[in-house]
């Protein structure tokens, strides 16, 4: 195993990973800017390196500090968490030029999946179901306006470099197209610097699913079950659950299998999240996230696998070491992404956090990079914590959750524990009864 890893990464997903190699024996690097120098995964690491100024591109993006940051202390290998260089190939190939291991998948496949259009061709190739839509980019008016009538209105344009739910707008009928064109091309540009979009079918009333898969180096590939990520605002993904109440044990068996099959044919390696929409009992297939994701959490929760671990593991070249029928899920888990937001507004909230204490008990987690007297720089995004329980079945789940969250305490800024506290008592929510768009018209309805 490696003797040392550093970790590319702040807040929460640092000390994740400081935990997992901890627990393995091997020594942590972190690295910070200037704004996180007393921040707490600089503390829990066994050493740290200052990498730049406050702004994340000079510090956390900045791949000739951080390769020498590696060089300085030794470390052999790169975990880069997820966001910040989590899926940009080209930093994963240079850290295999320095002789240093890339904590996850190949940079080909990283690039092959960074480009939407690119990874909807090939995974469709593979035997995936995608999303009905334009086979490749859209470049004029006519080709958009072809298309969205063969496919049937609404359509949704989207970026190819998109993330983070940018760059995509719904076109109802043919008079909205152009303009939806425009504005999706224009906001790609700007956030990604690649305006290149396509077209995809507007599903209405979908779910979000996803599935965890795990492959090694000998060719050994994985599922360790799905996410249900419907509950999301503006795109971004809120509050997670392992499983889907929407899904049954044969329905899983069958996306696994053919996930699991697609992968295996490309040569994946470490972990990575191949992302559905779900309606009418069929997937479609919309993205891959070739890293480790934000709500991970929850899988551990009902599969007793910690994650990182497999990564590091797999990334050293040890083989998983465990078939597929040794996978058992167990209950139910959920994470509410506790953020420093106003619960209503979502205007960012950053300062200093004059009490913060944690839920406890049986089947509570906490991931959180925040203590009391911590001042939130402003510079980052607003995640401050995850909350996450577990329980034997989801209503034991979520009367846990009800307890943990009134237990949690964070004075000093504000954050969205209220909206969750209001979420845990909807009647559609307890049922798990929502599609995609449930929490923008819960939203909507609250604000009016
Ligand atoms: P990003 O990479 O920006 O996160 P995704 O392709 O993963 O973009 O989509 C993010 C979210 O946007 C999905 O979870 C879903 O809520 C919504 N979405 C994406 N594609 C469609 C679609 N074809 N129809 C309806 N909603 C969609």
């Amino acid at each position: 195993m490696f003797d040392k890893v550093l970790i590319a990464n702040r807040g929460e997903i640092a000390m994740r990973i400081v935990r997992a190699c901890h627990e393995m024996g091997i020594r942590t690097v972190a690295i910070h800017s200037t704004a996180d120098a007393n921040a707490m995964h600089v503390r829990m690491a066994d050493e740290s390196v200052c990498v730049g100024p406050a702004p994340a591109r000079d510090s956390y993006l900045n791949i000739p500090a951080i390769v020498t940051a590696c060089e300085i202390t030794g470390a052999q290998a790169v975990h880069p968490g997820y966001g910040f260089l989590s899926e940009n190939a080209r930093f994963a190939e240079i850290v295999e030029e320095h002789n240093l291991i890339f904590i996850g998948p190949k940079p080909d496949h990283i690039r092959l999946m960074g480009d939407k259009i690119q990874a909807k061709a090939a995974v469709k190739r593979l035997g995936i179901p995608v999303v009905p839509g334009s086979d490749g980019g859209i470049t004029d008016d006519d080709e958009a306006k072809k298309v969205a009538a063969s496919i049937g209105y609404p359509v949704l344009v989207k970026a190819a470099a998109g993330g983070g739910g940018r760059g995509m707008k719904v076109a109802r009928g043919e008079s909205e197209l152009s303009l939806a064109l425009s504005t999706a091309r224009s906001e790609a540009k700007a956030a990604f610097g690649d305006d290149a979009v396509y077209l995809e079918k507007y599903l209405e009333l979908p779910r979000h699913i996803e599935i965890q898969v795990l492959a090694d180096a000998q060719g050994s590939v994985i599922h360790l079950g799905e996410r249900d990520c419907s509950l999301q605002r503006r795109h971004q993904k809120v509050w997670e659950e392992a499983g889907s109440p929407a899904l049954n044990a044969e329905a899983r068996d069958k996306i696994g299998a053919v996930v699991t099959n697609a992968l295996s044919q490309l040569g994946y390696l470490g972990v990575g999240t191949v992302e559905f929409l779900y309606e009418n009992g069929e997937f479609y297939f919309i993205e891959m996230n070739t890293r480790l994701q934000v709500e991970h959490p929850v899988t551990e929760m009902i599969t007793g696998l910690d994650l990182v671990r497999e990564q590091l593991r797999v990334a050293h070249g040890s083989a998983i070491g465990f078939g597929q029928s040794d996978v058992t899920f167990a209950g139910h888990a959920i994470e509410c992404r506790i953020n420093a937001e106003n619960p209503a507004t979502f205007r960012p909230s950053p300062g200093l956090i004059k009490d913060f204490h944690v839920p406890g008990g049986l089947g509570v987690r906490v991931d959180s990079a925040a203590y009391s007297g911590y001042r939130i720089p402003p510079h980052y995004d607003s995640l401050i914590g995850k909350l996450i329980v577990h329980g034997r079945s989801r209503t034991e789940c979520l009367m846990r959750l009800r307890r943990s969250l009134s237990e949690f305490v964070i004075d000093g800024i504000e954050t969205t524990i209220p909206l969750f506290q209001s979420l845990v008592n909807e009647p559609d929510i307890i049922n798990g009864d929502y599609s995609i768009h449930w929490l923008e018209n819960y939203l909507k309805r609250r604000a009016a």
